[in-house]
């Protein structure tokens, strides 16, 4: 039943401040040339699509429809050694130097806004103190609902409306701090998590799952044979999914690809790069409300059985506001103990009771 099981939301209104209007003028560099080149090109006007209305749309809606068993709380932004556990100290530097700036990172239009770099850090802060709270065991799971993202973002480079890699800093603390020694880390955001997979690539203590929309789709990497390499090699799993790919689908590879991974690798916490552009009305793929539920039960699941259900959950994308804030909701009821639907294709259980309705009609008395 929903409210059995505890969650623990972690939401700081500092992270709104992230929001790099492009009508503003923008710090001069070669790389703002470029965007403003693509931008004056497009057909129509272009606007930053991770804005601070995502978090205020999940915000709202689970304030109107509250979640038995789920409480607010906030954590404090990350410190600069937290942050060097997964970036690169002239990096972080670097990402330092834009507070207070409107600049572009990269021409794939990662962008800053003055108030971005704190931000960014309390949306890392706040997946460590999600991560903490579980494995004190103040909440079962936690979700942390937070932006800038964080799975583009690499060692050395901010991508994807990234900047900080939230689920890699909150997992090396996990290993640095709280005596976690193998973590999972499942990604299901509808881009590939290259910036995860890529700081993970040769760590046997993290094993990396990522279903994603497969290349060209962005950023194009995640391919099959991307499995990690010297003591990595088979840590990383990626199953690239045709734009197609729905519940079933999704179902399939949780349950025949990521469970028996888990059970061979035995983590001590899981740890889920939770997006919502795959749901069907977002970017690309094909997931419902019920596909979301049932995924988060398959994670739920080995949490459970592996390590005290000891899952955290970490914002990634999501650009349909409706979609975001209902997936958000349907999630956290799964994590509050909510029911577990049983999936079919959409439509079969209609046509059944059609099939019933009209069957009647067609029979001689
Ligand atoms: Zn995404």
């Amino acid at each position: 039943m929903t409210g059995e099981r505890s969650v623990n939301v972690f939401f700081d209104e500092i992270m709104l401040g992230h929001n790099p209007e492009v009508d503003l003028p923008f710090m001069p560099s070669r790389v703002e040339k470029r965007v403003r080149t693509v931008l004056e090109q497009l057909e129509s006007k272009w606007s930053y699509p991770e804005h601070p209305g995502r978090l205020i749309a999940v915000r709202d809606y689970l304030e109107q429809n509250p979640v038995p068993g789920v409480t607010f709380t906030s954590g404090p932004c990350a410190t600069h050694e937290q942050l060097g556990r997964v970036h690169t100290s002239s990096y972080l530097d670097h990402i330092f130097s834009m507070a207070g700036k409107r600049a572009w990172l990269d021409r794939d239009t990662t962008a800053v806004s003055p108030a971005s770099v704190t931000a960014a850090t309390a949306a890392a802060g706040n997946a460590i103190a999600a991560v903490e709270s579980v494995v004190n065991g103040d909440a079962q799971s936690a979700f942390a609902l937070v932006r800038p993202p964080g799975h583009h973002a690499e060692p050395v480079r901010a991508r994807g409306f990234c900047l900080l890699n939230n689920v890699a800093v909150a997992a090396a603390h996990a290993q640095a701090k709280l005596g976690c020694e193998r973590i999972l880390i499942v990604d299901w955001d509808a881009h590939h998590g290259n910036g995860t997979q890529d700081i993970f690539w040769a760590d046997p203590d993290v094993l990396f799952f990522d279903t994603h929309c497969a290349a060209p789709f962005y950023p194009g990497s995640g391919h099959l044979d991307e499995v990690g390499a010297g003591l990595g090699e088979g840590f990383t799993i990626n199953v690239p999914l045709p734009e197609t790919a729905g519940d079933l689908a999704f179902e399939k590879a949780f349950r025949e690809i990521l469970v028996p991974a888990a059970e061979y690798f035995q983590p001590d916490l899981v740890l889920v790069s939770a997006g919502f552009d795959p749901h069907r009305n977002d970017m690309a793929l094909n997931l419902t409300y019920d596909g979301f539920k049932v995924i988060t039960g398959i994670v739920q699941q080995i949490a459970d059985q592996h390590c005290d259900g000891k899952l955290v959950l970490v914002l990634e994308g999501g650009y349909n506001l409706t979609s975001l804030a209902r997936g958000v909701h349907a999630v956290l009821e799964v994590l509050a103990g909510g029911e577990i639907p049983q999936l079919t294709e959409a439509g079969i259980r209609e046509v059944s009771e059609a099939i019933a309705f009209h069957q009647a009609a067609f029979i001689e008395e």
